[in-house]
């Protein structure tokens, strides 16, 4: 049995940060540096928009760059690793201020001025990260686009956030193979209601980049030019915007997620600390792509703020083998990394070998978020790793932060498999029953809220559309106002919380409503199942019934009809066992690749879609069509 939560510390932290939350945010405030200090911790006289240390002034570039060059000039503060072009290289804190300045003069030489918006649509390459920080230095507002998006997606959100300049390379590279860029620019360009005036091209020799006269401006030409340029940080109003980025879109239309500057510094510096309890001058590994909230905070500012050194990896986890993290981990001595339940399912494929023969000794904890982990997988990989702690967090792109999570820089507690543990300090959550919108007690679902205000870090708005920030995220519980995440979760008498899935993957079979995370947790258990997702499927007699689409470890075991049908069989009898046979598939498919948004996550409001004959609906975020293919193929049958 773990120590309940009311007896930690950490419940102590986290009450104070609720009941006296000024106080502890003011104290938390003095870890950055402000051009102005703040005159009001927070302003809430706007119900629900909170406005985190009005009247400060500061720059997340100053904070992130300029602050750290006099103790670590010399200390490195990117490394760029790309398993697919085979480059290296590192940039030191001065070499990195040295960079931004340059960026940040190019692009004020294309036009951008503060407050403008800048979209960069990038592969995962240093001058991704310069432009990021050359926009937060100029006062410009980024939306980093995730690379290759196809061209309407790109067009959609130039028209949402009608950028002066976009930033783009020729090509990013996946699995070896070049993903040329320039086309959809264009094409996204001559889609887009209100096109950007200026287009700066990184060219990385990889593909065929035709410039367009008048519009398309050279970074390495421009790169000569500006060597040597002095660019001050713009003092920023803690207030004012840093940055828009767009949801995964798994369940709909993604929203464009309004940052702030001050208190997404502050929120994301005592992350460093309390949560991944990693110190300046250590190596964190965040293993996602800037196009995502996770790399926004945990690649880019998170761990430069910190004054850490951060690496950014181009690149699959399984290429050139399966080890290449690990040798990542051991060359650099990497003390955190960040990685997704999708990625230790890969790995999870693959020979436990990669990670045994590595020394991982410097890794202390493995940090998970952006889909449930189940139990299996983190088992597998805490066991791989020997003595690295995996660390199962839950937020939203929305919150820019953990939500729920281990913070062992408080205390370090002890972990559950299957649980993101507890609150962060800061969020102060609601458990409410789904019917009678009444909190609900210990082991009993809810759906999981947030009381506002909002700490620091999260969303400002949904850019251009605070009626739908409103509409969206606080009317969800009638008669309470509250921020709803919509996804329900339970908490054990101890106080861990667990999250059974998203609100709208619950299925309801004949009265019973369940939820397609619990069956999917069950069908993990059969052992030649690495990966599953399990829909509701409209049934005439039943209402819905599950239905699963299942990816194996070994195949080969339904390559004949027999062997399909047996393990169809086996997999059934696993639901029973673990859960009932209410909660049966009524069908098992096999498929090699379930489909996915770019962050990894899976869309089963596709599938489902799909499998009730209906159109998949917005595909925009889909990672490989394939995929879908795939479903429709297996769904004839
Ligand atoms: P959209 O809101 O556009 O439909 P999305 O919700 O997938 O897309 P993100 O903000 O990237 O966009 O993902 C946040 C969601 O991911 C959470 O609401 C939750 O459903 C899921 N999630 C994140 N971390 C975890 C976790 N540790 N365990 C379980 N689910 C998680
Ligand atoms: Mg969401």
């Amino acid at each position: 049995m773990a120590r309940p939560y009311d007896t930690t510390r950490l419940a102590q932290v986290h009450a104070r940060s609720i009941q006296e939350r000024e106080a502890f945010w003011a104290e938390q405030a003095k870890t950055i540096d402000w051009m102005k200090p703040p005159q009001q911790i927070l302003d809430y006289s706007k119900p629900p928009f909170s406005r985190w240390y009005v009247g400060g002034e500061t720059n997340l570039c100053y904070n992130a760059v300029d602050r750290h060059l006099a103790a670590r000039a010399n200390q490195p503060a990117l490394i760029y690793i790309s398993t697919e072009t085979n480059e290296e290289k590192t940039y030191t804190y001065a070499d990195l201020h040295r960079e931004v300045q340059t960026m940040a003069t190019i692009m004020q030489s294309l036009g951008v001025k503060k407050g403008d918006r800048v979209l960069i649509y990038m592969p995962m390459i240093a001058e991704a990260i310069f432009a990021m920080l050359a926009c937060a230095r100029l006062g410009a507002i980024h939306s980093v686009v995730f690379g290759g998006f196809a061209a309407p997606s790109l067009a959609a959100r130039i028209d949402d956030a009608t950028p002066v300049l976009m930033v783009s390379a020729d090509a990013g590279m996946r699995s070896g193979k070049e993903v040329p860029y320039k086309h959809l620019v264009d094409e996204a360009c001559r889609l887009a209601q209100k096109p950007p005036a200026k287009v700066l091209m990184v060219n990385r020799g990889l593909a065929q980049c035709g410039m367009v006269a008048g519009r398309d401006a050279d970074y390495a030409a421009l790169r000569t030019q500006h060597q040597a340029a002095q660019v001050p940080c713009a003092p920023m109003l803690a207030t004012d915007s840093s940055y828009i980025l767009y949801t995964s879109g798994t369940t709909g239309k993604p929203k464009g997620v309004q940052r702030d500057v001050g208190g997404y510094a502050v929120a994301l510096a005592a992350s460093m600390r309390h949560i991944f309890d990693c110190k300046p001058g250590e190596v964190f590994f965040c293993t996602s792509d800037i196009g995502w909230v996770v790399g926004h905070s945990y690649i880019v500012y998170g761990p430069l703020i910190n004054g850490s050194t951060t690496i950014v990896y181009e690149g699959l986890p399984i290429r050139p083998d399966a080890g290449i993290w690990w040798q990542i981990v051991e060359r650099y001595k990497v003390s955190a990394m960040f990685s997704s339940p999708t990625a230790a399912r890969v790995l999870k494929k693959q020979d436990p070998k990669y990670m045994t023969e590595r020394n991982t000794s410097s890794l202390r904890r493995l940090f998970l978020a952006g889909e449930p982990l189940d139990e299996p997988t983190a088992r597998w990989i805490s066991e791989a790793l020997g003595g690295t702690k995996i660390i199962d967090n839950y937020w939203q792109t929305e919150t820019g932060w953990p939500i729920l999570t281990a913070q062992h820089g408080i205390e370090d507690t002890e972990t559950k498999f299957g649980s993101p543990s507890f609150a962060a300090y800061g969020y102060d959550m609601r458990l409410i029953h789904e019917s009678t919108f009444e909190e609900v007690g210990a082991n009993e679902k809810g759906m999981l809220c947030i009381a506002p205000p909002l700490p620091p870090g999260c969303l400002q708005t949904v850019w251009g559309d605070d009626d739908r920030f409103v509409k969206t995220y606080f009317s969800a519980v009638p008669g309470k106002y509250l921020y709803s995440t919509f996804d329900y979760a339970t908490r054990d008498a101890e106080g861990y919380y667990f999250i059974l899935g998203r609100t709208d993957d619950v299925i309801n079979v004949a009265g019973h409503r369940l939820g397609t995370r619990e069956i999917e947790e069950a069908i993990q258990a059969h052992p030649n199942v690495a990966e599953v997702a399990v829909v509701g499927v409209a049934d005439a007699l039943k209402g819905q019934m599950p239905m699963a689409f299942a990816v194996l470890k070994n195949p080969a075991t339904v390559q004949t009809e027999e062997g399909r049908k047996a393990e169809e069989k086996a997999i059934m009898a696993t639901v029973d066992k673990e859960l009932g046979a209410i909660a049966r598939p009524g069908r098992v498919h096999f498929v090699t690749l379930l489909p996915k948004t770019r962050s990894g996550k899976l869309l089963r409001r596709a599938m489902q879609a799909l499998a009730e004959g209906k159109d998949a609906g917005d595909m925009t975020t889909l990672e490989d069509p394939s995929a879908l293919e795939q479903i429709k193929a297996v769904l004839k049958t």
